[in-house]
Parts: structure tokens; C-alpha cells; sequence
């Protein structure tokens, strides 16, 4: 059997999920949620089944270990061997120099610790999980997935910021872009679908969850993202303002009386949707709230609708043409209003939408375009994890060469 482990590791948590190479078929999926913290549980779900095992979870490998005795034993037994196994897969917030997945090295593990200054939240957490793996799963090929890899065939026009050369030489200060992972499955995705070479498409991958983005994806390569050096760039989020004029954080602090932290806090955590409505981060609370009338949730919600449609317009000026929009993650899955909204008055560039389907799409892989659209728009869910265990797989293989 060829099986991948998926791990998303933060520093309570570890999501994980147990594919099946042969049919790419998730066997299991679960999350460990509380670790190092009282009222530790794990959930296992396999075959349509859910299984809720609440127990203390000290740490990340007790987590997994716990998690290797449901694979191997009793009602929840998947697999008969841990051997079962042949890599392990994790998803990783970011890598300075890797345009690809790699196999994690010492040297490798390295080059991700040197990075934990720019993720000192998120990292530790994911270092804890790489550990706890190859304890767990020791003599197995670890894999590293970042979430910005895709970007890093990013022109210097599109990644660099007009500021002094030095901040970029010395401290790196660039853009780097994420959800990189997803932007690169939906575009190979929809190659496929479309049954055609993804070097022959100009696509604008639409990422928008509690954090979003937009990706110029030009023949199979990012040459444009919304997201820089930060998670907080580009388009405004559930709590994030996305682009905001920089020399407006001074007068904000100012005013507000806050120090530099407190205002990275502000634009963070207490902007965007949540910010501009006061109703919620949530974008189905928002909409709802619009509906009943709420006149700031209905600027919100035109605000990121009009942001979109910039960047759409903007990518396809980049690229010299447009193919395809793909609507993905859980606004796009699941937002035929903001769909509707984004694709309205679009027909200038080519894109016409079925109001019909739309409407009654709600996350099906599906072209929602009119057939004599000239731009094709689609929805297809992400799958970063099915992206990651892509990848883990791929190195495996070539390593039994
Ligand atoms: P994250 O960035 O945390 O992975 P998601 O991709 O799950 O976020 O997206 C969360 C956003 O998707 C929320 O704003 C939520 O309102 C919106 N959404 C709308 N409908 C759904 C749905 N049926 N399921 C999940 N998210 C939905």
C-alpha cells in the first residue's frame, strides 16, 4: 500500500489526513486539537465514519502516536502496518529559496528555523509537528510543502516594493505571496478539466477564505499575487484591511494612541469585513446582514467585491489575456452572491456568467460561465492536502530509483 500522511501542525493543534497514492482517496482525516493543554482530543474520521477520542495530549508526538494506534488497531484500524506508510507531507507557511517541495534534510530543517522570525507565531508549532513525525514516523521521507513556493517564479517587477534596494538585499523585504499551494492545484485542476496543457492557459486563481488571495497563474506559473511579504496584503479579508495607504499608520496611531504593535494588532485582527461592518469576520454573517438591510456590511461586502473585479482586470492586463477565473476556498466554494457580483459588468473582458448555475452552485466542481463565454469561470474546490501528498509521493518515488 502506498499511503501519505498529511500533517498541518500549529502549536496546539496537528490536522492531519491519510491518503491513498493508487486512487488519490482520503482514508482518514482528523485534527488534534488542545495539545500541551488540558482536555486534549483527537478526531478520526474514516469510511463516513466519525470517532471523538478525548484524552490529554501532552505533546505533538503523543498526539500522533495516538493517532498511529486508531490507524493501526481496533474498529478504526486502516492500515495493518505502520510500513503502510511511505511519506509524510507538511504544509509549511514558507520558504526563502525553495521554488519546490523538498525532502526534509538537516540542512533543509535549517533553512526553515531561519525563517522563524517572519512566522513567529505559526512556525514553532509546524517545527514541533516535523519533529514529532520523524520520531513517529522515523526512516519515512518527510516532505516539506510551502505555502509561497508557487510565487517564487515571480518576476522581480511583480515582487519587488519600491523601496530603498538595501531593505531588499539586506532583510529580504519583497513580495512573497501564499496559498501558493492551492493557487497551483486549482490551476492544474482546471488544465484537466479543460482538457487542456496548463502552458497554454492565462488563469486568475480567486483564494478567498478568512484569508484570500489572487494569482495570475500564466502558463502554469504564478507571475503575479495579491499577498507580499505578509499575509495581509492585497485584497481586504475577514479581519485583515488588506492594501491600505502606509503613511496612513502613522496619523492611525496616533489618534488611536497605539504604539506599532498596537496597530499591526488593528489592521490584523479588527479590519477588514469585521472592521468595515461591525457584524463579523464571517462573510455568511455579513451577507445575511446585508440582506436585513445593514448599510455598512452592504460596503463591506461591495468593497471586496470591487477588489476582486480590480484584480481580475489588472492580471489580465499582466498576463495579455484571460482564459479562465477559478472561484476557490470557502467564500468562493460557497458565495454565489459575491460570484454574481464579481462577474457583473466583466463582459468587456470576456466573462459571462451563467446566473442559473451560479446560483445554485454552492462548492461543485463546475464551470458556472455561459457557454459562449470567451472567459471560462469555474468553481473547484481546493485540495491542498491531496497538492501536498502530490508532492511527498512524487520524492518518494524518485528516491526508489
Ligand atoms: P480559511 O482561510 O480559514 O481556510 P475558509 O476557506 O474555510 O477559511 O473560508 C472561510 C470563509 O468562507 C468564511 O468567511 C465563511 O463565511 C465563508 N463561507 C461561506 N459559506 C461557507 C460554507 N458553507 N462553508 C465554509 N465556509 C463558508
Amino acid at each position: 500500500m502506498n499511503n501519505v500522511f498529511v500533517v498541518n501542525a500549529g502549536s496546539s493543534s496537528l490536522k492531519y489526513q491519510l491518503i491513498d497514492m493508487e486512487s488519490e482517496q482520503v482514508l482518514v482525516s482528523g485534527n488534534c486539537e488542545r495539545i500541551g493543554i488540558d482536555g486534549g482530543k483527537i478526531t478520526y474520521k474514516y469510511f463516513g465514519t466519525k470517532k471523538v477520542v478525548e484524552t490529554d495530549l501532552p505533546n505533538h508526538k503523543a498526539a500522533l502516536d495516538r493517532v498511529v494506534d486508531l490507524l493501526l488497531s481496533g474498529e478504526t484500524k486502516v492500515i495493518d502496518s505502520i510500513d503502510d506508510i511511505v511519506a509524510v507531507g507538511h504544509r509549511l507557511a514558507f520558504s526563502r529559496v525553495s521554488p519546490c517541495s523538498n525532502e526534509i534534510t538537516p540542512e533543509v530543517l535549517k533553512d526553515i528555523e531561519a525563517t522563524t522570525e517572519m512566522f513567529p507565531l505559526h512556525l514553532p508549532g509546524m517545527l514541533t509537528g516535523i519533529r514529532a513525525c520523524q520520531d513517529t514516523f522515523s526512516g519515512k521521507v518527510q516532505v516539506a510543502v510551502y505555502d509561497n513556493s508557487f510565487h517564487l517564479t515571480m518576476p522581480p517587477k511583480a515582487y519587488m516594493y519600491a523601496i530603498p534596494y538595501d531593505y531588499y538585499k539586506d532583510y529580504g523585504f519583497r513580495r512573497y505571496g501564499y496559498h501558493g499551494t492551492s493557487h497551483r492545484y486549482v490551476s492544474l485542476r482546471l488544465a484537466k478539466l479543460l482538457g487542456k496543457p496548463v502552458e497554454e492557459l492565462k488563469i486568475v486563481s480567486c483564494h478567498l477564505g478568512n484569508g484570500s488571495s489572487l494569482c495570475a497563474v500564466d502558463g502554469g506559473k504564478s507571475v503575479d499575487t495579491t499577498m507580499g511579504y505578509t499575509a495581509l496584503a492585497g485584497l481586504m479579508m475577514g479581519t485583515r484591511s488588506g492594501d491600505i495607504d502606509p503613511s496612513l499608520l502613522l496619523p492611525m496611531a496616533q489618534k488611536a494612541g497605539l504604539d506599532l504593535e498596537g496597530i499591526h494588532n488593528v489592521i490584523n485582527k479588527k479590519s477588514g469585513l469585521l472592521g468595515v461592518s461591525g457584524v463579523s469576520s464571517d462573510h455568511r454573517d455579513v451577507e445575511n446582514a446585508c440582506a436585513e438591510g445593514n448599510e455598512r456590511a452592504q460596503i463591506a461586502i461591495d468593497m471586496l467585491n470591487y477588489q476582486i473585479q480590480k484584480y481580475i482586470g489588472s492580471y489580465a492586463a499582466a498576463m495579455n489575456g484571460l482564459d479562465a477565473v477559478i472561484f476557490t476556498a470557502g467564500i468562493g466554494e460557497h458565495s454565489p452572491g459575491l460570484r454574481q457580483e464579481v462577474c457583473r459588468n466583466m463582459e468587456f473582458l470576456g466573462i459571462q456568467i451563467d446566473e442559473e448555475k451560479n446560483a445554485a452552485n454552492h462548492g461543485d466542481e463546475e464551470e458556472i460561465s455561459t457557454s459562449d463565454s470567451r472567459v471560462k469561470v469555474w468553481v473547484i474546490p481546493t485540495n491542498e492536502e491531496l497538492m501536498i501528498a502530490r508532492d511527498a509521493y512524487a520524492i518518494y518515488q524518485s528516491k526508489q530509483k
